[in-house]
């Protein structure tokens, strides 16, 4: 440990009397209240919390934000292991955000801890000719977790109103007179029944927006050009897509206002530091978990005696 890193660090724990935590109310002030209509201008992409512990500094700070995300791994792989026995819930994890605002650095982190049985991942790129040729949601409903997984959708049929919403003529091929003046509503329509369905049949729905400024876009594009170790994360469609930024952040706030349920909330999380949106992510999911009161099943009365005479069979078993 040197000397700088154990003073910030100290500072930030002893001095102030008071070690960064994540606490319900900061999850709660993420979550977009169903029927209320956000503007995604008065959402940070920082995490104003931080602004507290600034003076600790930035290595006792990133050090905190770590110890916070290991709490929750750890936490999040008991949970996950209940979620599996208990094999009455399944979870869906939904995570949207413009390029580069870390989708699958969170994804790889938060999910480090728990059993790949018990968890899948699916990413979603432009529709092949054979979903294009059904209903938008078909390719996303054979992707659902069972019960008792965990499932995460980095992108969704969310993209379904968000860069078709900006690129009209994505659509696919659609009879005349069906993309009218009510077709996105429409479409969010069909995506709240379809959660709503998913929720009535136990699946658990979570939904985070990873709420990147453009300004930090910027600064993670150029990394990708000038760490050579990045170059082949930039695509000529990231560039492309910054120059609609505007018309994604309508869509966004329209779709967010539009589809933020009971059943299935969306989270506004800040994005601009990834230390950050990693522990908000992990936090969230953990406490929902916990909030399911998972139990391991009750051993019957059978099950017992059983137990019992395997216990005495093995034991004097050569
Ligand atoms: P990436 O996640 O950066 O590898 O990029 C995947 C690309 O696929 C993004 O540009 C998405 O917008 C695009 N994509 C994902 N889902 C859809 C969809 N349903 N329709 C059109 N494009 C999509
Ligand atoms: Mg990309």
């Amino acid at each position: 440990m040197n000397n700088r890193f154990q003073t910030n660090f100290e500072y930030a724990c002893n001095d102030r009397k008071e070690v960064l935590v994540i606490k319900q109310k900061d999850i709660d002030r993420l979550r977009v209240e169903p029927g209320k209509k956000i503007h995604l201008k008065d959402f940070n992409t920082e995490w104003d919390k931080l602004d507290k512990y600034e003076e600790a500094g930035e290595t006792a700070l990133k050090a905190q934000l770590n110890l916070l995300l290991a709490k929750n791994l750890t936490d999040l792989t008991k949970a996950q292991q209940l979620l599996y026995v208990d094999d009455r819930y399944s979870v869906l994890i939904v995570f949207q955000a413009m390029d580069a605002a870390g989708k699958d650095s969170t994804i790889k982190h938060v999910m480090s801890g728990v059993n790949p049985q018990g968890c899948q991942v699916y990413s979603f790129k432009k529709p092949s000719l054979e979903d294009a040729g059904h209903n938008f949601l078909w390719r996303y409903a054979k992707c659902l977790p069972e019960r008792g997984r965990i499932g995460i959708f980095n992108r969704s049929y969310y993209e379904d109103v968000l860069v078709v919403k900006v690129h009209p003529e994505l659509l696919q091929n659609l009879p005349e007179g069906k993309v009218n003046k009510a077709f996105w509503q429409g479409r969010y329509d069909d995506i709240n029944a379809f959660e709503q369905h998913l929720h009535r049949n136990g699946t658990i729905i979570l939904k985070f927006f990873l709420n990147l400024s453009k300004h930090e876009q910027k600064k993670r594009f150029l990394e990708r050009i000038d760490k050579p170790e990045k170059n082949w994360k930039l695509t000529e469609a990231d560039l492309a897509e910054r120059d609609y930024w505007q018309d994604y952040m309508v869509a966004y706030e329209e779709a967010i206002n539009a589809t933020s349920t009971e059943w299935a909330p969306w989270y506004i999380v800040p994005a601009d530091n990834k230390r950050v949106t990693r522990a908000l992510v992990a936090e969230t999911i953990t406490s929902t978990l916990k909030s399911l009161e998972l139990n391991y099943p009750k051993v019957s009365k059978e099950q017992a005696d059983f137990l019992i005479n395997a216990r005495e069979k093995l034991v004097l078993d050569s």
